[in-house]
C-alpha cells in the first residue's frame, strides 16, 4: 500500500531550536527583510519579564506591539489587530506565545491584503480566493502543546457561537521558528498538563490517520517518546515551582530538559498532524463549542475514550505505540493504559463529569462533533451513534 499513489512530504520550517534561540529575532527579521514588525502577542505574555526583553531586542527597528489575545482566539481579535498592523504600517509580524497568537498573527497576515470577512477564506468552504500577498511572520513558542508555529493552519472562532474555523494556507506557516525551551520555564502546571496532552493526541492521532506518510509516522512514534519521558517531569517542576520550592541546580537543568523535550514533542505532533487527526479532535472541538472546555484539556479527557473505540481497529499500530512506551506491552492495550496513568499522574480529570459537563450535554455535543472535519481521517469510520458511546464512555469513565 502506498506506492500506487503519489503522495506529498513536506517539512519546510526553518527551526532554531535551544537556550538563548529568542535572541536571534532580529538577525532573522533582517534575513527576511522585515523593518516594521508588529508583534502579536497575549496580553499575559506582554506582563513576562522577558518579553521587554525580547522588544528590547529588536533595536533600531520601527515595532510595534498588539496585545489583544487571550483564552480561545476569535475573529474580533484578529480585526483589531490588523487595525494595529495597518496603522503601524507594517511588513512582517512576530508571533509570541502559545497557540493563540500564533493562530491570530496568521489570520492578521492574511487578511492584510485580502478583503472581506475571514470567514471568506474559510479552509473547504471559502467565497474568495487567497491570492494576494502574505507577510511574513517569524513565530516564537511559549508554551508545549499546538505546535501551531509549524503550522500551515489557523483555528479562529467567531465570537458569538464559538463556532471554530479553519483557514490555511501554506503561506500562513511561519518561515522561522525560534524554539527556546527557557521560556517555557514560568508555564503553569495545569497549563502544562493540557498543552502536553494536546501535543500527545496529535501525536497518536496522526500515528493512527488514514493516508501513506511513514515520514510523519517515524516523528510520531519519536514525539510519543519524548511525551513519555518529559511531559510529567514538565507537570511536576511546575507544581514544585508553584509551592514555592527552590530547585537545585541539577534540578533546573532537568526541569530545562523536559521543557526542552515538551517542545519538540509539540513541534513533532503538528508537523506529524499533515496527516490528518482523528475522533479525538472530533470530540474535542465540539466540547470547546459547546462547553468551552480548553482544547488541550478536552483532549485530554477524551482520548481514553476515543482510543478504546480505535484500538481494535489498529492492533498493529497500538502495539507499535505501546511499545514506545514500554517495550515489554504485549498488547495495545497498553498505550490506554498507560495515557489513564499519565492523565492521573499530571491531574487530568479522570472523567468528563469530573471535568463539569453534565449528561445533558452529550446530545448537543455528538451534533456538533458528528460535522466536525477531523474524524474523517480517523482509522475507522465514526457514526452519530459511535459518538454516543464514546461520550458516554469519557463522562463515566
Ligand atoms: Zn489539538
Amino acid at each position: 500500500m502506498g506506492a500506487a499513489t503519489i503522495s506529498t512530504y513536506h517539512f519546510p520550517t526553518k527551526i532554531r531550536f535551544g537556550v538563548g534561540a529568542r535572541r536571534e529575532l532580529l538577525g532573522a527579521l533582517a534575513a527576511l527583510g522585515i523593518q516594521r514588525p508588529l508583534v502579536v502577542t497575549d496580553q499575559d505574555v506582554a506582563q513576562l519579564p522577558w518579553f521587554s526583553e525580547i522588544e528590547a531586542s529588536l533595536g533600531q527597528l520601527a515595532w510595534e506591539t498588539f496585545s489583544g489575545v487571550w483564552g480561545n482566539p476569535v475573529v474580533s481579535q484578529v480585526e483589531a489587530g490588523l487595525v494595529a498592523y495597518s496603522a503601524h504600517d507594517a511588513d512582517g509580524i512576530v508571533a509570541i506565545g502559545g497557540g493563540a497568537p500564533v493562530d491570530v498573527a496568521k489570520a492578521i497576515a492574511l487578511m492584510a491584503y485580502h478583503p472581506g470577512h475571514l470567514f471568506d477564506y474559510e479552509d473547504g468552504a471559502s467565497t474568495r480566493p487567497i491570492d494576494q500577498n502574505i507577510p511574513s511572520i517569524v513565530a516564537i513558542p511559549t508554551t508545549a502543546g499546538t505546535g501551531s508555529e509549524v503550522g500551515r493552519s489557523a483555528v479562529i472562532s467567531d465570537d458569538t457561537t464559538h463556532t471554530k474555523k479553519i483557514v490555511f494556507d501554506p503561506q500562513l506557516l511561519p518561515k522561522v521558528v525560534l524554539a527556546d525551551p527557557e521560556l517555557l520555564l514560568g508555564l503553569p502546571a495545569k497549563i502544562t498538563a493540557a498543552t502536553g496532552m494536546d501535543a500527545l493526541t496529535h501525536l497518536i492521532e496522526a500515528f493512527l490517520a488514514k493516508g501513506h506518510h511513514p515520514l510523519c509516522d517515524g516523528i510520531a512514534l519519536e514525539g510519543i517518546y519524548l511525551v513519555s519521558q518529559h511531559l510529567q517531569p514538565s507537570v511536576l517542576f511546575a507544581q514544585r515551582l508553584a509551592a514555592g520550592e527552590l530547585l537545585s541546580e541539577t534540578e533546573k537543568t532537568a526541569h530545562l530538559e523536559a521543557r526542552a523535550g515538551m517542545l519538540n514533542a509539540a513541534m513533532m505532533g503538528a508537523i506529524a498532524f499533515q496527516k490528518g487527526l482523528g475522533v479525538t479532535h472530533s470530540c474535542a472541538h465540539a466540547l470547546s463549542t459547546v462547553c468551552n472546555m480548553h482544547h488541550g484539556l478536552a483532549n485530554a479527557v477524551m482520548l481514553p475514550a476515543a482510543m478504546r473505540f480505535n484500538v481494535e481497529a489498529e492492533p498493529d499500530k497500538f502495539l507499535r505505540m505501546a511499545r514506545v512506551v514500554d517495550p515489554a506491552a504485549s498488547s495495545g492495550v497498553v498505550l490506554i493504559d498507560w495515557i489513564v496513568a499519565l492523565c492521573k499522574a499530571i491531574g487530568i480529570p479522570p472523567s468528563l463529569t469530573a471535568a463539569g459537563v453534565s449528561a445533558d450535554s452529550i446530545e448537543q455535543l455528538v451534533n456538533v462533533a458528528i460535522q466536525d472535519a477531523c474524524h474523517p481521517f480517523n482509522p475507522k469510520p465514526v457514526t452519530q451513534k459511535d459518538f454516543y458511546v464514546i461520550y458516554q464512555d469519557a463522562l463515566a469513565a
